[in-house]
């Protein structure tokens, strides 16, 4: 069902959104098939992202599809995601924002039904807090419609993450790099703010300036995308990420 003819320039955002999904799903960040990453397209026709059925892992270019900003495949094979308006919404909403995550990250889910606040325990908290993470709670069903998107990307409003209360996670940021990172730091402060809770309750977290002064210094989103890229090759045997 190939509209479009793809470019050598399109080629390498397929191959962009296949390696970004591939790192998703070498983090457990994946359920089953679901879960998705996409990129912006430069010509402003839509959002580039795989096509249903297929886990994060098994993403290669050829799986990769453009969608026009109503969910019409422009260019590539297969079914789209049924939930591509959190992505046309958020990507449409944001200037700033050229790449969106969403997963079902399990820590993450099981984090938001506590409704607890996201506290800077860790590095990773201070990624996303303070102010505390904010929460999209108008529905934890798929996000099937443009009206859904735009309410989920209201809610994030010009944060880099918002949890999807009884759903998941996403993730927005100005490069693939940044997107995909936050959607894995997200997930890691989840686990390990669960983890300090199912030990007792949490006494000591960092102040707000110590978080804020952490932020801008613990992770390189471009370093630790650039080493999960190499895990992934490592965790497939040496394969082509
Ligand atoms: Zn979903």
């Amino acid at each position: 069902m190939s509209k479009t003819i793809v470019t050598a320039r399109d080629q390498v955002i397929r191959e962009q959104v296949a390696v970004a999904s591939r790192v998703l799903g070498n983090e457990d960040l994946g359920d089953f098939a679901l879960g998705h990453v996409s990129l912006r397209d430069p010509d402003g026709r839509g959002v580039w992202m795989k096509a249903t059925g297929w886990g994060f892992e098994e993403i290669t270019p050829d799986l990769v599809q453009l969608l026009g900003w109503e969910g019409q495949i422009l260019a590539g094979e297969g079914r789209r995601h049924v939930e591509y308006p959190i992505h046309t919404e958020i990507i449409r909403a944001r200037r700033d924002v050229n790449s969106v995550v969403h997963a079902h990250a399990p820590h993450a889910v099981a984090f938001a039904a506590l409704e607890e606040p996201l506290r800077p325990i860790s590095h990773e908290g201070v990624i996303f807090v303070p102010p505390d993470i904010v929460r999209f709670t108008k529905t934890g069903d798929l996000i099937l419609t443009r009206e859904l998107g735009q309410a989920l990307a209201q809610t994030l409003g010009a944060r880099n993450a918002a949890l999807m209360v009884h759903h998941g996670i996403v993730t927005a940021g100005a490069s693939v790099e940044a997107a995909v990172v936050a959607a894995i730091l997200l997930e890691r402060a989840c686990r390990k703010q669960l983890l300090a809770m199912a030990a007792g309750e949490l006494r000591t977290w960092s102040s707000d300036e110590e978080a804020l002064s952490k932020r801008s210094r613990v992770y390189s989103p471009e370093l630790i995308y650039t080493y999960l890229i190499r895990k992934a090759q490592t965790s497939h045997g040496g394969g082509a990420v």
